[in-house]
This record gives C-alpha cells, structure tokens and sequence, in this order.
C-alpha cells in the first residue's frame, strides 16, 4: 500500500512530500485561473484534502471536468503547506486518474444535510458521508478499547454459540433457526411440530446472551469476556433497540456484586476516555452537528464517580420527586425509560447504577440477598441513552438456584449442565452486558441506534 491515507496527508509535517492519494470525491469548484479545486475523502478521518488541479493537466477536460460528487480517483502530486483555513496541506497535482464518475442527475448524495431517515434508506451509500463516517471510526474506535480493555487486565476472550439450545431466561423473546419446510413440518401424533427431525434434532434458536455459557468458561479459566452478535426478537420500535446487536459479556470468577460494578465503571470511563483521546476531530463533528454536550457528557464519564443508588433508594427518590410520570412508580415495579432519564439526568446528573432490585423482575440466576426479596443485579444507566448495562453477582447456591428455577416455571433438569457448574466446585461469580450500540450512541450522542450500526435489523426492518 504506497498510496498515502489523507488522514496523514492531512498533517503538516507532510508538506513537501511527493504522494499518491486514493478517494472519492466530494467537491469539485472550477476557478477563472486556470485550476480546479478538488476535496477528495478516502474514510481515514473527516477531513477532506484539498487538491489543486492545473488546467494544464493532459486529461484536464477530458476527465478531471467530470468529476462530481462521488467518483473515485487516484491523485499524485506533491502536498504544500496550504494558506487556506482549516487544513494544513493541500495537494498540487501532477496526475489524475479517474476510476468511476458518479453521475449527478441520479448519484442520491448530491447536496449536504440529507436527514437520517433518508439516509436509512440508502444504507449502501450512507458511510460515504459526514456522519457515518465519523459514526464508524467511533465504533471500530469502542471495540478496539473493549478488547484493549480487557486484554490489558488477563481477560481471555471467548466466542460462545450463536445458535443455542439453551434459553438465558427472560432476556428477549428468540429467533426460531429450523430447516424443517414451513409448508409442511413433520408432525408427532398429537399434532405439534416433530423437531427431532429438525436439523439439530431439537429446538433451536439465534441467542439473546451468551451468558450461561461464559459462566461455563469463567468457572473453569477465571476471567472471561464474549463480544459477538446477539438476537432479540421483540416488536420494539424504539430509538434503542435493535433485533441484531453486538454484545460484550465479561464474567469473572470469585467476584461479587461490588467488584462487578468497579469493573463496569472503569470499563465506560476507558471508552469514554480513548474516545475523546483518539476521535478528536470526529467528536468534534459530533458537538457540532449532532449534540452540544457530547463533549461535556463525555469529559464527565471520564472523569467523575458514577453514582450507585439501590433499587429501594431509587423508588424513594422517585416517589418523592413530584414528578407526574406516565407509569406511577412503587417499589417492585420495572424502572421505565422515564424513570431511569430522571434518576440520570434529573436526579444525580451523571451516569447511575441502580443495583439490588426485586428478585421478581429479574432473572432465575441472580443472586438472591439474605432479605428474601432483593438480587445482586445491576443496571448502568447512562444519561439520555437509559440502561447501558445490566449485571448481577450469579447464585452459586445450588438448592438456591434449583428453587429460584422452579418459581420462574423453569425445569431445573432442562439446564443441569449450567446446574453442574454449582454442583463441582461452586464459585462466587458476577459478571454483566453492555451493548455495543448503546455505547456508540452515548460517545456520539446520536438519538437513533438504527443510525449507529451499518444496516440495521429491526421490526420489518432486513435491507440489505
Ligand atoms: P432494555 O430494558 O433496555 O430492553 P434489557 O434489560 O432487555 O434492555 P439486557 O438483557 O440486560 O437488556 O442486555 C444487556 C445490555 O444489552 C443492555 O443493557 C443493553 O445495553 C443491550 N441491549 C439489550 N437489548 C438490546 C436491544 N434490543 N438492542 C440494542 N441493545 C440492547
Ligand atoms: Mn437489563
């Protein structure tokens, strides 16, 4: 690769130096002086490079007049030191090469500020703008800091199983995955579908967490996380949920609850903290075009305590806010978007985690306190995003989590390998979820997940 990324010819230690640049256009002005002026993008960071083409040029009327708004070209030349605002170099070239024209009575990204739903429409060529491109360079940027994250303090990163037997109860409703003809599915004498004729010979389905699985690796390797694509097949149309989004699951043996939620923190502060380190230029963008406060949040994450506030608390706080929420609050409900907004925002004005909630509204495998009605669950909420993360300290009691099972319609004998890893050398373990999305969502402040992720499935929702 010996063609230059603008992002370095960008820089002004470049000038002098003779380059070769590759990218597509996304303007091209003509001067009464005898030159062109091209911005050419190739993705390596938001700015453009500036390129001046001499009429002179062999192919200057031939080609370089019919570049626009899209087409691809090789430029060669050498940077300068540019007079103009906002750029360091600009390239005087000596040769260009068209690769493809994009016609501009029908190219769809002719004029600057097409709105996101438009631009949902054409997924296929919405990175080559602004915003998505600013948009993918955060995200590659969060999942190079999750590995680099966990990497960093012993970590093993594992891959658990995209189709699954198992059901991590009460995550999301699932994607069924079957081979059998949906016309006419083999059927037993009763009547229901024969699935040991199914592929698998079972029920099988896309997961919604790997987390019973990692729990399997961390009782056996101590320290693990998972990031991977994960399946929820809920009707919800809302602006953070997606049917198909990535997931990190760390889980981690010998620790409680309250090292769960150190980890959780120093995990979103170091997101927080390579994002503004690393993105500059696009979080910058980002302040301008799409939340004043990016910046701020940001700084904020990175540098100030979450706040940590029981469940009981919380409900106390809410019910003594004044505030006419639309779904009344007392203790034993689920917290609602509105009523995490308000802690986050309203309340404590920073990140929160709520933790010991109702053992009733959450799930069979966290761990029950000593006060019979509250588990060692945690949820991260961030502001404006609501929860980032949800955890708990797992019960390693087996008798406990047998009966924990069966009070949530569980047959116990249906998840004995999970069971086992309670009955051989049970261990205190905790561990927690945070979705990919919703973290690029908070770092850049766009409203809408569908926007954060290249082509988005949701509800009647599978272009591309
Ligand atoms: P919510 O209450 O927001 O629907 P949840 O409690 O169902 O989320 P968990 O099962 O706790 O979610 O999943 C862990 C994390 O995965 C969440 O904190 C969130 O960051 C992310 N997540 C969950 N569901 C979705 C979804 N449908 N789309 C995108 N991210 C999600
Ligand atoms: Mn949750």
């Amino acid at each position: 690769m010996d063609w230059l990324p603008v992002v370095k010819a960008r820089r002004a230690e470049s000038a002098g130096s003779h380059v070769e640049i590759r990218g597509w256009v996304r303007t091209r002005r003509d001067s009464k002086g005898g030159f062109s002026f091209l911005e050419i993008n190739d993705g390596s960071c938001l700015g453009n490079l500036q390129v001046v083409v001499p009429a002179s040029l062999s192919n200057y009327t031939t080609d370089v007049l019919r570049l626009s708004v899209g087409a691809s070209a090789i430029v060669r030349g050498e940077l300068k030191a540019s007079p103009g605002k906002g750029q360091s170099t600009e390239l005087a070239a000596t040769e260009v090469v068209v690769l493809g024209l994009a016609d501009p009575a029908t190219y769809p990204l002719q004029k600057k500020g097409a709105s996101l739903e438009f631009l949902r429409t054409i997924a296929h060529l919405r990175p080559r703008t602004n915003t998505f491109g600013a948009v993918s360079r955060v995200r590659n940027q969060v999942c190079a800091s999750i590995h680099a994250f966990f990497q960093e303090r012993g970590f093993l990163y594992v891959n658990t199983p995209i189709i699954t037997a198992s059901d991590c109860e009460g995550a999301g409703q699932m994607f069924r995955v079957t081979t059998l003809d949906p016309d006419k599915p083999p059927r037993l004498p009763n009547g229901t579908i024969d699935h040991s004729q199914d592929f698998f010979g079972k029920q099988t389905h896309l997961t919604v967490s790997g987390q019973l699985e990692g729990e399997t690796l961390a009782c056996a390797l101590g320290r693990i996380y998972t990031f991977g694509p994960t399946f929820r097949a809920e009707n919800s149309n809302t602006t953070r949920h997606l049917s198909e989004f990535w997931m990190v699951e760390p889980e981690v043996a010998f620790f409680q609850l309250e090292d769960n939620m150190d980890l959780a923190e120093a995990f979103l502060r170091r997101l927080a903290t390579d994002a503004l380190n690393n993105c500059q230029e696009d979080i910058d963008f980002f302040v301008e075009r799409v939340d004043p406060h990016v910046r701020t949040t940001l700084t904020a994450l990175a540098e100030q305590p979450f706040a940590r506030i029981s469940y009981t608390e919380a409900v106390a706080k809410l019910e003594a806010s004044g505030e006419a929420f639309e779904h009344p609050v007392k203790w034993g409900i689920d917290l609602q978007s509105e009523h995490e907004r308000w802690l986050t925002e309203k309340h404590v004005g920073r990140p929160a985690i709520v933790h010991d909630y109702p053992k009733e509204i959450k799930a069979f495998y966290m761990r029950l306190s000593d006060d019979g009605r509250t588990v060692r669950a945690m949820d991260v909420l961030a502001p404006r995003v609501g929860e980032i993360i949800g955890g708990s300290q797992r019960e390693e009691r087996l008798p406990v989590l047998e009966e924990r099972m069966r009070a949530s319609g569980l047959e116990p004998e249906a998840y004995s390998w999970y069971l086992d890893l309670r009955r051989y050398g049970t261990v205190p373990h905790a561990g927690f979820g945070l979705g990919l999305e919703r973290a690029v969502q908070m770092i850049t402040g766009m409203t809408n997940i569908r926007d954060v992720i290249p082509f988005p499935r949701a509800p009647r929702l599978a272009d591309f």
